[in-house]
């Protein structure tokens, strides 16, 4: 399955790469897809206590590796709110 269509289904929209750590709430759910479809969940919340809230999507990008192929670099952001 397309890692585009896996994100739909999760509900997620694309999470903007100046977004910031502060941007997101506890009850939102951070996400990071890589381009052979494996698709990471991100505790953003402890990222935030490690890097600071004004860190963005985009400073997080070269920190963070598709866990499937560690050479993966492509990954793209997607956020979701938790059903309530
Ligand atoms: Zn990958």
């Amino acid at each position: 399955m397309a890692v585009q269509t896996k994100l739909r289904r999760i509900g997620t929209w694309k999470a903007n790469g100046s977004m910031k750590l502060d941007d997101l709430r506890q009850w939102h759910h951070l996400y990071g897809a890589c381009r052979c479809g494996h698709i990471g969940y991100i505790k953003h919340d402890q990222l935030a206590k490690k890097y600071g809230g004004e860190t963005t999507l985009s400073d997080l990008k070269p920190k963070l590796r598709c866990k499937r192929n560690p050479e993966h670099e492509t990954l793209n952001f997607a956020a979701a709110q938790e059903k309530r």
